[in-house]
């Protein structure tokens, strides 16, 4: 698991690289830390940066057990060891725990950013 440090500076890079209009909204692994921890962290690393007027939306990113047998998909809580028997057709399923997750800006669909104007 990435320590939190570390990702709110993985958001900020990415927030830095692409158009914001002002807002962003991320969700965080639920393991990491609570939303409002993160997003005072944020501001805190943001202030004085080109991210500073962001306004940051944190939600909790649900970790998920993806099924690549059968396509059963379900959230799995606490620690883990990166995969789990599916509970649907036994076979072993791995599970996406990702830190963080950029959900607006879409980063597949942002542009780069072209200005430090927000
Ligand atoms: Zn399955």
């Amino acid at each position: 698991m990435d320590k939190v440090g570390d990702v709110v500076i993985g958001v900020m890079q990415d927030l830095s690289r692409i158009s914001t209009n002002g807002s962003a909204r991320v969700r965080i692994n639920q393991n990491l830390c609570d939303p409002d921890t993160f997003e005072s962290l944020f501001n805190h690393f943001a202030r004085g940066t080109i991210l500073e007027r962001i306004d940051l939306d944190v939600e909790h990113l649900k970790t998920l057990m993806s099924c690549g047998s059968c396509g059963h998909q379900q959230t799995v809580g606490g620690d883990h060891s990166g995969y789990q028997r599916c509970p649907q057709c036994g076979k072993f399923a791995e599970i996406q725990d990702h830190a963080y997750q950029l959900v607006e800006p879409d980063p597949a669909k942002a542009g780069l950013r072209k200005s430090i104007r927000f």
